[in-house]
Parts: structure tokens; C-alpha cells; sequence
């Protein structure tokens, strides 16, 4: 059995007092440990978030982090540093920084091996857009992803992370993919494991949608085989996450 995880995602939102009054405010409410819920919090953020949350079951995230341990990269945040402030999860790969911040599969990679050198667990986000949705290309561009973002881990390294199946398209759009399309694309991404990895990794690993989760939808996308959770940005940071976090 698969722990579900409800991973809130929010973004560049909340100015640090405005996140710790609402991480206050959501404490209680979020607070359960029958799914593993984690706040993925702008670095700023981490540490009193992560003060406000203490002696609860909900975890932190952060939202990137860089592939070297440390040195001349100006404006980076290394895993090191995540493990050391003891922030267990890390989002690798999402497509907003794929798009506008040059991620690609390499780095993702990279990042993905460095997260787990330092036992965080990366979420590790693929998706495909639109254009390749409409074209029919979703299982080729999901494989290709899950290749190259997987290359070099081992089947104990799979059964471990997180994997977030998040279609370009229904992020931040209100549209959401229908219980079928999400279910498709998370069944095809645990064969791509089963096949490569065998039938323990295949098991374990997590596998979540994103895309316009919000209290209305949760419930039945949450309950479809292959889907364990979400991965929730614009419902993460609104008082009705709590009912996300208990399935709407
Ligand atoms: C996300 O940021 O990962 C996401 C899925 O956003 P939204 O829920 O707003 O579509």
C-alpha cells in the first residue's frame, strides 16, 4: 500500500510573515498523518514555516535546488544546505522552470541523483504541452523525460522518490485533465519503471498529478490505481487546501 501525498507547491507566493501566519493558521488543519503532506515553500520561507509546523506530521519542501554541493553560483541553493536546515523534499524539474528558468533533462538528472546523495526525496515533475498533447505525442515525450531524469538511479533510488505527472496545460488553468487522461499517463509512467527498474520499484514509487487540483476534483483523481496524491499549486495556498489535503 502506497502512502498518498498531498504536496502543496507555492511557488512566489507569500512574503515570509505572510507565510508564517498562514503555516499558524493551516497547522491544525493540515496536521494528519493518514497522507503525507507536505508545504513546498519558497526558500525565504523554509525555516519559519518549518518552526511554525514543528511537532506536526506536515513536512517542507523546497522548490529547486542546485546539482553541485557548493561554490561560484551565484544565487543558488545546494541540497547540502536543504539537508543541513533538514528540508526532506525538494521539487526537481517543474515545467515552470523547465520554460523559463532553462531547466532540461540533463539538469534534472543531475539534480535528482544529488537530492537523493543527501537523502532528500525529490519530486520530480514531467508533463507534456499542449502542442505535443494534440499531436499525440504524450507517451513519447513522457518517456523521454522519465528516461533522462531517471538515468543512472537504482531500482532502491526509484522506489524512493516522487514522481509528479503534471500536463503543461492544465497548470495554473483551471483545466484539469479528466480522471481518465491522468490516470493513462500515471499507469504509463509506473510501466516505464516496471519495465526498466522491476515490479518493487514499480510498487513503491509515488507517482502524483498536478494540474488545477483543487477541493472539487481531489477526491476522484486521488482514488484513480495509479495516482497516489497531488501536486497542488494555486489550491496550495488558500484556506480550502484543507480540503485538498482531505480529498474535498
Ligand atoms: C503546480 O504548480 O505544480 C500546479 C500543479 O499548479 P496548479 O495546481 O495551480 O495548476
Amino acid at each position: 500500500m502506497r502512502k498518498k501525498i498531498v504536496a502543496g507547491n507555492w511557488k512566489m507566493h507569500f512574503t515570509p510573515s505572510k507565510a508564517e501566519a498562514f503555516a499558524g493558521e493551516m497547522r491544525d488543519k493540515l496536521n494528519t498523518d493518514k497522507v503525507e503532506v507536505v508545504l513546498c515553500v519558497p526558500y525565504v520561507n523554509l525555516q519559519s514555516v518549518q518552526a511554525k509546523l514543528a511537532n506536526t506530521h506536515i513536512k517542507v519542501g523546497a522548490q529547486n535546488m542546485h546539482y553541485m554541493d557548493e561554490g561560484a553560483y551565484t544565487g543558488e541553493i545546494s541540497g547540502v544546505m536543504l539537508k543541513d536546515m533538514g528540508v526532506p523534499y525538494v521539487i526537481i524539474g517543474h515545467s515552470e522552470r523547465r520554460e523559463s528558468f532553462s531547466e532540461t533533462n540533463l539538469t534534472v538528472n543531475l539534480k535528482t541523483l544529488k537530492a537523493l546523495e543527501h537523502g532528500l526525496t525529490p519530486i520530480v515533475c514531467v508533463g507534456e504541452s499542449l502542442k505535443q498533447r494534440k499531436q499525440n505525442r504524450t507517451a513519447g515525450v513522457l518517456r523521454k523525460q522519465i528516461t533522462f531524469a531517471l538515468d543512472e538511479l537504482t531500482a532502491e533510488d526509484v522506489a524512493k522518490i516522487v514522481i509528479a505527472y503534471e500536463p503543461i496545460w492544465a497548470i495554473g488553468t483551471g483545466e484539469t485533465a479528466t480522471n481518465e487522461q491522468a490516470e493513462e499517463a500515471c499507469a504509463l509512467i509506473r510501466e516505464l519503471i516496471l519495465c526498466r527498474f522491476g515490479q518493487e520499484a514499480a510498487d513503491k514509487v509515488r507517482i502524483l498529478y498536478g494540474g488545477s487540483v483543487s477541493p472539487a476534483n481531489a477526491a476522484e483523481l486521488f482514488a484513480m490505481p495509479n495516482i497516489d496524491g497531488g501536486l497542488v499549486g494555486g489550491a496550495s495556498v488558500v484556506p480550502s487546501f484543507e480540503q485538498v489535503v482531505h480529498f474535498g
